[in-house]
């Protein structure tokens, strides 16, 4: 059986490639794909490539971006048996992670890939980064299912959950990295896939579902010995804003003292919703292990469990877009919606 996929370019270095007369870096054409790289025609997958318009890098991607993603995605639901992203490295896990939240009853791949050196360059790490990704999007069992039916992020011989990456070199070609989860597949001469971590659907057949809906009075607070209570009481108290995520020490610890305390405590009194993320790459936010992050609990701050940074932000902006209620924010942001977290 063949698969059909749909590969959608944002923008970012994977669409580079050296002008063979100047040697400067021009777009690559990805329409023209099997000119580019024939040996594609050798997988068995039809593709089809959608550009941005614009292309745009990645540093420069807002919520609106990812809800054109969504919606494109959502319009060429039915038509294809996988999407691959392609995507600037710096921000590709708040969209992959946003994307995540976003599409509810899921049931094919969808696979954010980029590289570090642009495709058209000898050297590059796009090449095999695109052709894999190609390949994960359209592997399906002998029913036809598709392997890996979430959003994921292929880079450098790993396919991990999108929601649990971090962009962590801006050097190393393996630039994206999970900390809290294994990946889903490994590639050397074959493709490994994990199925037992893998999202498993009972039902492929239930309708997709896009929020479209961000909200924007969320903000990051990050600790540091010095943050001073002045600065602390001014972040809080800027106007509309509705939702914080704290980005706290080890395992989500923070200052005792009453001048950190309080203005927490008098901005969850306000409603205001606090979420708990550590500092820490790997690891979990587990506030009653230390007498400092109990505090913390105690005054109403939601824990992030092992939630990454980029999960924790774009799962509130989702939620909060979503619903009025902040007790149904606080309920849900308490589940993984989409694997995005272990308790
Ligand atoms: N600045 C680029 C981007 O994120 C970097 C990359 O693609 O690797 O769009």
């Amino acid at each position: 059986m063949r698969s059909s996929i749909l590969i959608i370019y944002t923008g970012g270095t994977i669409g580079m490639k050296t002008d063979p007369d100047t040697g400067t870096l021009i777009p690559f054409d990805f329409s023209a794909i099997y000119e580019e790289f024939p040996s594609l025609k050798r997988l068995k997958v039809d593709l089809e490539v959608q550009t941005m318009n614009p292309v745009i890098d990645s540093s420069n991607v807002q919520p609106h971006h990812w809800v054109t993603l969504a919606e494109l995605i959502r319009e060429n639901y039915d038509r294809y048996d996988g999407f691959v992203v392609l995507h600037g490295t710096d921000t590709m896990s708040y969209t992959a992670s946003a994307l995540s939240f976003m599409f509810e009853n899921l049931a094919k791949p969808v696979v954010f890939t980029g590289s570090q050196i642009p495709i058209g360059v000898l050297r590059t790490d796009g090449r095999e980064n695109l052709i894999t990704a190609i390949e994960i999007a359209g592997a399906h069992d002998e029913a036809g299912h598709p392997l890996v039916p979430e959003v994921s992020l292929y880079f450098q011989n790993h396919l991990y959950r999108a929601n649990r990456t971090t962009k962590r070199s801006a050097e190393a070609l393996s630039a994206f990295y999970s900390y809290n989860y294994p990946p889903l597949a490994d590639v050397g001469v074959n493709i490994t896939y994990h199925h037992r971590l893998i999202r498993q659907l009972e039902h492929y057949q239930e309708p997709l579902r896009v929020a479209t809906r961000f909200a924007d009075d969320v903000c990051i607070i990050k600790l540091f010995p010095g943050l001073t209570e002045e600065t602390l009481r001014a972040m809080l108290s800027i106007e509309g804003l509705k939702a914080v995520v704290l980005e706290t020490y080890g395992a989500g610890n923070a200052p005792t003292a009453e001048w950190f305390i309080r203005p927490l405590e008098e901005a969850i009194a306000r409603g205001m919703i606090i979420l708990n993320i550590t500092q820490c790459k790997g690891g979990a936010v587990a506030m009653d292990l230390y007498e400092t992050g109990l505090r913390l609990q105690q005054i109403g701050v939601v824990s992030g469990y092992d939630m990454t940074i980029e999960a924790a932000v774009t799962k509130l902006m989702y939620l909060m877009g979503s619903y009025d209620d902040t007790e149904i924010v606080k309920k849900q942001l308490k589940e993984s919606l989409r694997g995005e977290f272990t308790r």
